[in-house]
C-alpha cells in the first residue's frame, strides 16, 4: 500500500510515527494542510498488534473521568484478590511500574484533581461521534460510524446514585443524558439479562462498528491522497544545527522536517529521545468475541458492575475490558479473555451454555496510558517541529478525530483549536 507523493504538492515533509488510529488521523490532517507525509510502522495498518484493532469501538465524548479516582486504592485490595476481576498484576512487574501507580493514585486522589483533568478531556473529546463520521464519509465508509448513542447499565437505580459524583461531574460540563427505568431498558434491549434494571443513555456519543476495518481504511484513504507507507520500525531522529533532519529507522533514514510521535505505548523512547520523560505504561487489556452471538447488545452499553463494554460489532459480539499491569513484551494471559466470554455468558442468557471455541476470538491490546489519563499532545522540549500524540488510554479512538487536527494545526503552525496546557509531555 505505497503511493508517491505528486511533485506538485512538495512541501514540508513529516514523517508519522506509527499507523493506529491516532498516527492516521494526524497524517489525514497533515494531509488537509498541504503536507507531504509519510507514515511509517512495522505492522499492517488495522492489524491485531495494534491497539485500535481491538478495542470496544467507543466513541465517547462523556468519557472525560480519569481511570484513577478518590478511594480507588481502597477498591484495589479486592480487585487482585478476586480472580475474576477487573484488574490484575504480574509482581515481577511491579517494581518497574511502581513509580507509575504511585502516580495513578495521586492523580485521583481529590476530586479537584478528576474536575481538572475531566474539564480538559471535554475539550479533547467533544464532538467525537461527529468528527469521526465526518472523516469516515471522506474515506467513503461512513457504514462504519453509528451517532445512535451509547449505554451505561446499572443493576439499579441505587447502583446509578453511588456513582453520583462522576455523572455530577458529567453534568457540570453539560454532559446530557436519559434514564432509563427497568421496563424501558427491557424494551431497548430485550437479550441482556434483566437483573440489569437500570440505564443511562448518551445521545450524543457513537461507536465504530470494525475499529480494525476502520483503521486499514483510513490508512487506504491516506494512501489515495498522497500519503507515503513504509514498513519500517523508527528509532530516533537525527538533527542537524539543532534542527531535526531525519526520522531513523530500520529500513533507513528518512529526512524531513517534522515528524509526530504516535507509536501508542511504544512511544516512551522516542519521546526521550525528543527531550520528554514521560510516564507511560501498556495498560493491557483484552476482548472475547462471540461470532454469530444468538444474544447481543442494540446499543454498545458498559456494564457498570462488571467494567467492561459490550459492542455488538461487524464480527461479533465483543466484550472488552480487562485492565492488567505487565510489560508489553509479556506473553498473553488467555485467562483474562475467558472471563470476558464468561462475562458474555452471564450478560445475554440466549448465549448457549457449551458455546464452541470455534467461535470465539480472543485479543490482547496494550493501551497507552499516562497515569493521570490525559495524553500527550504538543511540541516536544528538544524541537518544535516534532510533535508528540500518545498516552490516550481508554479513550484513543474516540479521541484520535480530533487529536489529529491539534496535529496538523500544530504542524502548520496555527493556533491549536483546544488549550493544549493540559497535555502537555513535560508536565511529568
Ligand atoms: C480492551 C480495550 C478496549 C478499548 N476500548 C476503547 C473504546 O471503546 N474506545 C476508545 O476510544 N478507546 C478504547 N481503547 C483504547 C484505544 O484502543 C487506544 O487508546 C488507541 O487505539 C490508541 O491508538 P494509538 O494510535 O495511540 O496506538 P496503537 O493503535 O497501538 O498504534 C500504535 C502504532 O504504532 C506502531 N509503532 C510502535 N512503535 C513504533 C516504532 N518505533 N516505529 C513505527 N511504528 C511504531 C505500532 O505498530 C502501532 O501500529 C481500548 C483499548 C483496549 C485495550
Amino acid at each position: 500500500m505505497t503511493s508517491q507523493t505528486s511533485p506538485s504538492s512538495a512541501s514540508r515533509h513529516v514523517v508519522v510515527i506509527g499507523a493506529g488510529a491516532i498516527g492516521l488521523m494526524s497524517a489525514l490532517n497533515a494531509l488537509d494542510q498541504g503536507l507531504q507525509v509519510t507514515i511509517v510502522d512495522p505492522g499492517q495498518p488495522g492489524g491485531e498488534h495494534a491497539s485500535s484493532y481491538g478495542n470496544a469501538g467507543w466513541l465517547s465524548s462523556h468519557s472525560v473521568l480519569p481511570p484513577s479516582e478518590p478511594g480507588v486504592w481502597k477498591k484495589i485490595p479486592g480487585f487482585l484478590a478476586d480472580p475474576l476481576g477487573p484488574l490484575s498484576i504480574r509482581w515481577r512487574y511491579l517494581p518497574r511500574t511502581l513509580p507509575w501507580l504511585m502516580r495513578y493514585l495521586v492523580a485521583g486522589s481529590t476530586e479537584a484533581r478528576i474536575t481538572a483533568t475531566a474539564a480538559a478531556l471535554r475539550t479533547l473529546l467533544h464532538g467525537a461521534a461527529q468528527l469521526h463520521q465526518r472523516m469516515a464519509e471522506q474515506a467513503g465508509i461512513s457504514h462504519l460510524i453509528d451517532l445512535g448513542g451509547l449505554l451505561h447499565v446499572y443493576r439499579s437505580r441505587r447502583h446509578f446514585e453511588a456513582d453520583a459524583r462522576g455523572w455530577r461531574i458529567r453534568r457540570d460540563l453539560g454532559i446530557a443524558w436519559q434514564e432509563l427505568s427497568a421496563q424501558e431498558l427491557r424494551e431497548r434491549e430485550p437479550d441482556l439479562d434483566p437483573g440489569y434494571g437500570f440505564g443511562v443513555l448518551i445521545p450524543e456519543a457513537g461507536h465504530c462498528r470494525n475499529p480494525g476495518a476502520y483503521i486499514a481504511a483510513l490508512a487506504a484513504h491516506a494512501c489515495a491522497r498522497g500519503a507515503r507507507l513504509t514498513t519500517a520500525t523508527a528509532s530516533g531522529f537525527r538533527f542537524e544545527q539543532q534542527r531535526l533532519a531525519a526520522v531513523l529507522t530500520d529500513g533507513g533514514d528518512i529526512a524531513c522536517d517534522a515528524a509526530v510521535i504516535a507509536a501508542g505505548a511504544q512511544s516512551k523512547a522516542l519521546a526521550a529521545q525528543a527531550g520528554d520523560k514521560v510516564s507511560l505504561e501498556a495498560e493491557r487489556g483484552y476482548h472475547a468475541m462471540v461470532l454469530a452471538p444468538e444474544g447481543r447488545p442494540r446499543t454498545p452499553m458498559m456494564i457498570m458492575d462488571r467494567k467492561v463494554i459490550a459492542t455488538q460489532t461487524e464480527q461479533g459480539l465483543r466484550v472488552a475490558g480487562q485492565v492488567e499491569i505487565a510489560s508489553f513484551e509479556a506473553a498473553p494471559d488467555w485467562r483474562r479473555a475467558e472471563i470476558m466470554r464468561d462475562i458474555a455468558l452471564q450478560l445475554f442468557p440466549a448465549l448457549p451454555r457449551d458455546l464452541p471455541a470455534s467461535r470465539v476470538r480472543y485479543w490482547l491490546g496494550r493501551r497507552p496510558s499516562t497515569p493521570d489519563g490525559l495524553p500527550c499532545i504538543g511540541p516536544s522540549t528538544r524541537s518544535p517541529d516534532i510533535i508528540h500524540a500518545f498516552g490516550h488510554g481508554h479513550i484513543g479512538l474516540g479521541s484520535s478525530a480530533r487529536t489529529g487536527r491539534l496535529v496538523g494545526q500544530l504542524l502548520a503552525r496555527q493556533a491549536p483549536e483546544i488549550d493544549l496546557a493540559p497535555f502537555s509531555a513535560q508536565r511529568f
